[in-house]
């Protein structure tokens, strides 16, 4: 199976931070404060990634 990576819509995210706090071994919020972004690009799908996508209320956390 196609290894997947995951993608964050910048476009879509409010800034909530809530991936952050769900997991921030991957998640991060960039110096405006105001969009997600992954600390690895190459970063594995764990559970708790799958966890930060679920309570992302914009759904802008995607696999790809
Ligand atoms: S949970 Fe979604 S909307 Fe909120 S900061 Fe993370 S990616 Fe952006």
């Amino acid at each position: 199976m196609a290894r997947r990576f995951i993608i964050i819509d910048v476009y879509e995210c409010n800034g909530c931070g809530s991936c952050v706090e769900v997991c921030p071994e991957v998640f991060a919020m960039d110096e405006t404060g105001e969009k997600a972004y992954l600390l690895d690009s190459e970063a594995e799908i764990t559970e708790k990634v799958e966890e930060a996508a679920a309570y992302c209320a914009q759904k802008c956390i995607e696999f790809e």
